[in-house]
């Protein structure tokens, strides 16, 4: 069932315009990330639902109600901001139950409602602190507690775990997606890093100077993307320029070879797009084995990102790391095998 509805919107600051006719439809309990570069437009989206900014035109609905009109308090929106905003000279309890005092709660509830709210958000203990007294990310917890206390409809997050150090960065993702999926609550979360809207998200805004590029799963958006940019935006992506030498059938030249993609190509010039990890280090089972030379070996750890040129086709590829396997070495020359269903039409 559709819960948020947002259509033809459109954000002009003075005469440049910073959204435009941007369409999504949200489910209830689901999570949406707006994802892309700085500057297009994910925070003005976010200030538009939460009543921050105003439209400059297209609408707003969540449950079939118009919300353009109303005040950002009377919408019973939760937002979480990148820096913590926790009040400093109130205590993490005080924090927690501040939107349900506003809003003329009784005491007794208050206190129940922030019992609850800091056992979600594992913090039992720590009702009595001082924001100054918390790490980054549990002042991120506790902006998320707050937000939620009020028992909010929506809730959006804008970039809650920028500020962060990597690996807090990764488990609060973790326990933030946890907590969304308890409440059931819709959600909105802004970010610039592929990565946490890959292993977040229900489905993906890609944006790109104000507008949707894609709305899609994570699935969809890394393997099917639908734009040139959202290719190249999402993950990383070797883009190959080929010769299309028979448009029906879809046979292309490239990196000194020939390749059929089965699918129909306009004649002249296509740009198609490959994973690293569609990569093989030997041609072993795979249709096509290409030859290369090393010019790169970066360990990972777990992984193995190499560079190879392919006669002026530069290809990154991934190889897995194996106690007893030496990796090659820049200047080795190898055999790579892809499959032709890997290559990606990105641009004609
Ligand atoms: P970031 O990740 O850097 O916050 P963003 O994708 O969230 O980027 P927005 O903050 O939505 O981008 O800004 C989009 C564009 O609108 C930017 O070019 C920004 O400078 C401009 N902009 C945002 N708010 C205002 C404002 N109040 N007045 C004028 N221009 C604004």
């Amino acid at each position: 069932m559709t819960f948020l509805t947002l259509s033809h919107l459109e954000k002009s600051f003075g005469p440049t315009r910073v959204v435009k006719d941007f369409n999504l439809t949200v489910e209830q309990g689901e999570f949406i990330s707006l994802l892309g570069p700085s500057g297009c437009g994910k925070t003005t989206v976010l200030r538009m639902v939460a009543g921050f900014e105003t439209p400059s035109s297209g609408s707003i609905a969540i449950d079939g109600a118009d919300m353009v009109r109303l005040r950002a308090n009377a919408r019973n929106i939760g937002m979480v901001f990148q820096a913590y905003a926790l009040f400093p000279n109130l205590t993490v309890a005080q924090n927690v139950g501040f939107g349900l005092k506003v809003k003329g709660t009784p005491a007794k509830e208050i206190a129940g409602r922030v019992e609850e709210m800091l056992d979600l958000i594992g913090l039992p203990d720590l009702g009595g602190r001082y924001p100054f007294q918390l790490s980054g990310g549990q002042q991120q917890r506790v902006a998320l507690a707050r937000a939620l206390a009020p028992r909010p409809r929506v809730l959006l997050l804008d970039e809650p775990l920028s500020a962060l150090d990597a690996k807090i960065r990764v488990s609060l993702r973790n326990e933030i997606r946890a907590i969304q999926r308890r409440l059931g609550i819709t959600t909105i979360f802004v970010t610039h890093d592929q990565e946490e809207a890959l292993s977040m998200s229900d489905r993906i805004v890609v944006m790109h100077q104000g507008v949707a590029d894609q709305v899609g799963t994570p699935f969809e958006i890394y393997n099917t993307p639908a734009t040139r940019f959202v290719a190249g935006f999402v993950g990383t992506l070797n883009t190959i320029e080929a010769e299309v030498k028979d448009g029906a059938t879809g046979r292309v030249a490239l990196a000194g070879t020939e390749v059929v993609l089965h699918r129909p190509l306009p004649a002249g010039h296509v740009t198609l797009g490959l994973r690293p990890e569609a990569v093989r280090l030997g041609q072993g089972a795979c249709e096509l084995g290409l030859s290369g030379q090393i010019t790169e070996v970066d360990f990972l750890g777990s992984v193995i990102r190499l560079r190879a040129d392919l006669g002026g086709q530069s290809l990154a590829f991934d190889t897995f790391n194996a106690a007893h396997s030496v990796p090659p070495r820049v200047g080795e020359t190898v055999v790579l095998g892809l499959n032709a269903a890997d290559l990606m039409v990105i641009g004609a």
